[in-house]
């Protein structure tokens, strides 16, 4: 193409978002050079100030100069595609503007860090150079950065103070020229394909007669004939010659006794070729086409109440009890979706979860589905994340941050247990919730979304209720299946009689022994790990308390320390008590370690496992505890609210709630939904098939009227009383909550802060209630103090981006008082 008349004259800008902490956008000059090459959404290198050379993604291109100051150039393009894609952008905004946090920290959470930007790039020698061979003509500056390089890469500063000079840049561009050196992205190359060495045939000896003078030279080498042999057998080479040059797996081929050498002299004398190609992390377990699950007709009208739905709702709130099948319903729909051509997006809350859940879901989608959560290692999530931009991914179940890939045709979105609260992310910002910006990225896309729960949260169920989501419920288990049946233990009571065992009642025991005669399994849930909460001294009441928070330290006993479950501080427990030196030092209540350790002194012949967080830090933990139980070879499983969430086992016929009484009398207006959800989950565990179920709950409110609605399956009667509550003192769904959290190491300081940002805000906004400021329930953390002011907002009648714009203002005119230093103001909307 003409170089002077053609489109590559224009003179483009670009504006980067690049990772510092300033959130604006910079503006770049497109040397004509990149004109065909530069697209938005790509990584690319600039200088920024005056030494520093960083990488940023391209949110926008046009051909408007800035004002007031000439624009650098870009000085080079990272991807030949984009990594972030048009919608992307449009979501990244729209979380911005929400959660009310910078596009730097939307990017930074959305983009694996296979890809993120570094701050810094770095210079290396081109692998293909070498200094001895080179016939180029280099410069004396260039020689001396040359001979470095040899020895290690540099970033632009080294490359700078090595040749003192100020701008290396044209030197580098120069060098890069003559492909003496590459610039890269240090994190960049972090990524690496895994390649598989794989064998074929020679084409020369693909022939029938080629293949008989070739056996007849090998006849006097058995070893090298047998690798032939089995070679043949396993590629039919002259009946496909295609399935020739995909060869076979070298490493399969030798399996389990074949020499490696002798393939070596094959490869040597031209028979075999050996070569690698790039394979998938995930292995390629084909579909299985023979998995077919017929609907029963209950689940045949809600999936045909679904489609129906969709034809004038692009959301809907799915509430099917537990084990009523709805994973099943999604498969269905699943495959309808992707049989149209688009891109399906399933939302899990927790990994927990996933791992059973991915098997049934592997067996009926192979490898076109990804799975993404944060446990897989860089490479494997840049390898979904391309996955799903070159099309070769077209579902992909994950974990929240899914939402951030690259779709760019999806067509069905699914939020599966919707009213978790780890689809809320609470640290770092962005402080988003995966549900509710699943909504949004499904309207970008016009695609379908489906908020599946038995448990719904009160917003999706006021909402659905209102008629701004679609409504399916079906309400009874598939199968044989019955909801179990559930038994309240009086701990009060139990108390009184002294029939209690430590913390156990007579009910929950005896229960527990009968399902173990029966060989049926058991699952106990208790909120709290560790062994003993809390350490006491019998005789003055001392406690021990974390040096950095304000909470006191459990016991661990496993590890023989007091451990703080906000920092991580710990201590060894003391001999005896530092105020009045007692040695009736005393362990106070059950955490998931020590129930373990009495079930399994209780039930000597059961085999007691243990699923929280202690017990699950390496990555396949979680596969082996639960593959285990699954298999039966374990009887009892104790464990915090990991136990609670959709599992699927045949023969749990009992579910022991160890204590409810903290989950419901906690103090936040959440405490009844939480208890409620928490309880009916874990409840859902048992009796999933033929066994019916039973669930025991320890409580010492048995009249409690939430455990009444519980011990009745009245869902519509729980619903109806806390929307009743929330709406008389003005709580979400009637309402829209921002917390602002001030956090600072000195208290008064913190404590002026928040005044004054109280004061501002209560002036300023007058169309919604402030509430404030007060110490939280954890009022220091990490020696850091913290105050909250709660925001209640209206649910119509203030227009909510100007409110948040205004609220930004205030907060940063008292984050950067000089009155303040190191004050830290955390907003966070919709908290949870
Ligand atoms: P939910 O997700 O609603 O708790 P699941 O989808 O896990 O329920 O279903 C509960 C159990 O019943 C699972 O083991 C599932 O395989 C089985 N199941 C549900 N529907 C069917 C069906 N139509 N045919 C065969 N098995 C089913
Ligand atoms: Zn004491
Ligand atoms: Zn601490």
């Amino acid at each position: 193409m003409d170089e002077g008349t053609g489109h590559h004259r224009i003179t483009l800008f670009a504006e980067l978002l690049l990772p510092v902490p300033i959130p604006r956008l910079y503006t770049y000059r497109v040397p004509f050079e990149m004109n065909d090459r530069v697209m938005k959404g790509q990584r690319a290198i600039v200088q920024f100030g005056d030494r520093k050379i960083i990488t940023g993604v391209i949110m926008n291109l046009h051909e408007q100069p800035p004002k007031g100051h000439e624009a650098k150039y870009l000085l080079e393009l990272l991807d030949e595609l984009p990594v972030v894609t048009d919608v992307q952008v449009k979501l990244y905004e729209w979380i911005r503007d929400y959660y009310m946090c910078t596009l730097g920290e939307v990017l930074n959470a959305g983009l694996p860090s296979g890809l993120k930007l570094g701050s810094e790039s770095r210079v290396q020698l081109h692998p293909a150079f070498d200094l001895e061979e080179s016939t180029q003509p280099f410069s004396d500056k260039e020689l001396i950065l040359l001979k470095n390089l040899e020895h290690d890469s540099l970033d632009y500063s080294g490359v700078s103070k090595l040749l003192g000079v100020r701008h290396p840049y044209s030197i580098l561009k120069s060098l890069v020229a003559k492909e003496a050196v590459i610039l890269y992205e240090e994190i960049r190359e972090k990524y690496k394909p895994r390649t598989e060495a794989r064998v074929r045939l020679a084409a020369t000896h693909t022939s029938h007669e080629a293949l008989e003078s070739l056996f007849e030279t090998l006849s006097s080498k058995p070893k090298q004939e047998e690798i032939l042999l089995r070679y043949l057998q396993s590629v039919s080479v002259l009946a496909d010659p295609e399935s020739n040059h995909h060869g076979m797996s070298k490493k399969l081929l030798l399996e389990p006794d074949l020499s490696e050498s002798s393939l070596n002299t094959l490869v040597k004398h031209g028979v075999l070729e050996l070569f690698h190609t790039i394979v998938s992390r995930f292995g390629d377990t084909p579909a299985d086409s023979g998995y077919v699950v017929q609907l029963s007709e209950a689940q045949q009208v809600a999936t045909h109440n679904i489609v129906e739905q969709f034809q004038t709702k692009p959301a809907l709130l799915f509430h099917g009890v537990t084990g009523s099948g709805k994973t099943e319903i999604y498969i269905h729909l699943i495959k309808q979706a992707l049989e149209g051509g688009s891109q399906v997006l399933y939302l899990l809350p927790e990994i927990a979860l996933t791992t059973q859940i991915v098997q049934r879901l592997k067996k009926v989608f192979g490898i076109s589905m990804g799975v993404y959560h944060s446990r897989f290692s860089d490479n494997e999530r840049v390898e979904i994340w391309r996955g799903v931009l070159n099309g070769t991914l077209k579902f992909i179940i994950g974990v929240r941050s899914s939402i951030f890939l690259p779709f760019d045709n999806l067509g069905l979105v699914i939020v599966d247990e919707e009213h978790d609260a780890s689809y809320k992310q609470q640290e770092p910002a962005p402080r988003y919730n995966a549900r509710d910006v699943a909504l949004v990225l499904g309207q970008l896309h016009f695609a379908k979304v489906i908020l599946g729960s038995a448990t719904p949260s009160l917003e999706s169920f006021f909402q659905a209720k209102q008629g701004k989501y679609g409504y399916i419920a079906l309400s009874q288990r598939y199968g044989e299946a019955q909801m179990p049946q559930i038994v309240l233990a009086d701990m009060h009571e139990a108390r009184i009689k002294k029939t209690i065992n430590g913390e156990f009642s007579q009910v929950l025991l005896r229960h527990i022994a009968e399902a173990l005669d029966r060989k049926e399994q058991v699952i106990v849930f208790q909120n709290r790990r560790g062994y003993s909460p809390m350490v006491n001294c019998e005789d003055c009441g001392w406690v021990p308390k974390c040096i950095n928070c304000a909470v006191s330290l459990t016991y661990h006993q496993y590890r023989h320390a007091m451990i703080c479950h906000y920092c991580g501080y710990r201590e060894t427990l003391p001999e005896k008590c530092p105020s009045c030196s007692s040695t009736r030092l005393k362990t106070v209540g059950y955490g998931t370690e020590k129930l373990e350790e009495e079930l399994a002194l209780k039930f000597p012949d059961a085999i007691v496992q243990r699923m929280d967080l202690d017990t699950t830090r390496n990555k396949t933990a979680y596969e082996l505890i639960i593959d285990r139980f699954e298999k039966g070879e374990t009887n009892i499983l104790v464990g915090t609210q990991m136990v609670t969430k959709g599992l699927d086992f045949d023969s749990v016929s009992l579910v022991g709630i160890f204590n409810a009484d903290r989950m419901i009398h906690f103090p936040d207006f959440r405490s009844y939904e939480r208890a409620f959800q928490l309880i009916t989950q874990v409840s859902g565990r048992a009796g999933r098939r033929s066994t019916p179920g039973k669930v025991v709950i320890q409580t010492s409110s048995v009249e409690h009227p939430l455990l009444q609605m519980v011990l009745h399956h009245d869902e519509a009667a729980f619903y109806g009383s806390q929307l009743e509550d929330r709406r008389a003192h003005g709580y979400p769904p009637f309402s829209r909550l921002i917390e602002i959290t001030i956090k600072h190491s000195d208290k008064s300081v913190c404590r002026n802060a928040a005044q004054e940002l109280f004061d501002r805000i209560k002036q300023s906004v007058t169309t919604v209630r402030v509430m404030g400021p007060g110490e939280p329930m954890i009022a220091r953390v990490r020696n850091q103090y913290l105050m909250n002011i709660l925001i209640k907002i209206p649910r119509s009648g203030v227009p909510l981006d100007e409110l948040k714009n205004h609220l930004q203002q205030i907060i940063s005119i008292v984050s950067q008082s000089k009155t303040y230093k190191n004050l830290r103001i955390i907003p966070d909307v919709d908290p949870v």
